[in-house]
């Protein structure tokens, strides 16, 4: 048994005196919140690193989400993807939008873009994928389905930081791209996130409606939320961006050694890398099926006697979570791929804190 518990991930964080010098300037300004100096400039240095336009930083990624879909004025039903965290589908049901769950690729666990169309209906109005894993969706096809039939595409894009695809942040996808910094993720503000966008005017829209509709101090222009992310984050995040690039490093070299030590064990498989990306390597999903001595949830029990904690992410789906249920239940035989793949999948640790000594240990566990 490892004597320290092993979680599935663990924070990075900018060195303590760093953001303590930060806070110095906070209580110099007095600036708390509302767009302050941090803010902006965490927004600009935040929409550099990641080679996108336009970037508006929320509080949590699942307010973030909400808010996309308002901005876009999104209604009726959404084809979303049921291999997920449970924010996806919320966030829809919070704009009294009707999630409709479409099948996974069974490698990659993204959507499966040949089973888009048979789901639309006179009610369509978009389609939210996601990236899981960090593996970015067959954008080109989703984006000439929505071409096709007059949607908008909002990614789900919590898993996809930095990640890009020859070169182009995939934040460039669909309409809009949602990100979210919360602890547990690769980059992280304790909490936060964000929505990237392409034109000046949906920034603007989107910037109103993460401050009540707010636009003057006499002005509100519609009825928005308050989803700002505030001073401490946004500092937070500024130091964060400086460190980045080595977490990523760290967490590759963390994921060659995984794979080094887990290759060709029967009943285990491993996610390979997409060709062309430039990956942020966020988790490393394994994947137990019949021939592994274990069950993946007998796999899961004996590594937490040995105080190593994986997560089976996504299990369950979102679809069988009883608020869910009616809408799953017209398309449950079509959901097969999804089924099979959280009944497989168990997260092993990662995260720019792990050590080789720790992912040996691991590995050893799961052979023993
Ligand atoms: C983490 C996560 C979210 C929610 O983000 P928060 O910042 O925790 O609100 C949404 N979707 C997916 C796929 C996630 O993994």
């Amino acid at each position: 048994m490892s004597k320290e518990k092993i979680f599935v991930t663990k924070p990075s964080m900018p060195p303590l005196e760093d953001f303590v010098e930060s806070l110095k300037k906070i209580w110099e300004t007095g600036v708390l919140t509302n767009d302050g100096p941090f803010h902006q400039e965490f927004e600009k240095q935040l929409a550099e690193y990641l080679g996108v336009k336009y970037i508006s930083v929320f509080s949590n990624g699942t307010l973030a989400l909400m808010t996309a879909l308002q901005a876009l004025n999104i209604k009726g039903e959404v084809i979303t993807t049921p291999y997920t965290f449970v924010a996806t589908p919320n966030s829809l049901i919070w704009n009294n939008i009707d999630p409709v769950f479409c099948d996974i690729d069974p490698v990659y666990g993204n959507m499966d873009v040949d089973k888009i169309e048979a789901l639309i209906t006179p009610r369509t109005t978009a389609i939210m994928p996601v990236h899981v894993y960090g593996n970015p969706c067959e954008a080109e096809k989703i984006e000439s389905i929505a071409k096709k039939h007059n949607l908008k595409i909002i990614y789900d894009a919590a898993h996809a930081f930095a990640v890009k695809k020859k070169g182009n942040s995939i934040l460039n996808f669909g309409d809009l791209s949602v990100l979210s910094f919360h602890a547990t993720k690769t980059f992280n503000t304790f909490e936060g996130g964000a929505i990237v966008s392409h034109d000046s005017a949906t920034k603007t829209r989107i910037d109103n409606l993460k401050n009540f509709g707010i636009t003057g101090e006499v002005t509100v222009v519609e009825p928005g939320i308050n989803a700002k992310m505030n001073e401490l984050q946004s500092a937070f995040g500024l130091l964060q961006l400086k460190e980045i690039d080595a977490n990523i490093a760290k967490r590759k070299l963390a994921t060659l050694l995984y794979r080094k030590l887990l290759k060709d064990i029967e009943g285990i498989r491993l996610l390979e890398d997409m060709a062309d990306i430039e990956h942020n390597y966020s988790y490393f999903p394994i994947f137990i099926n019949e021939k592994f001595d274990l069950t993946r949830d007998g796999l899961y029990e004996k590594l937490k006697l040995s105080n190593i904690f994986t997560r089976r992410y996504f299990y369950p789906l979102v679809s069988t979570f009883s608020p869910y249920n009616s809408f799953a239940s017209s398309h449950k035989n079509n959901l097969s791929n999804a089924y099979k793949l959280s009944e497989e999948v168990l997260c092993l640790p990662i995260s720019s804190e792990l050590s080789n000594e720790q992912i040996v240990f691991i590995t050893q566990a799961i052979k023993k």
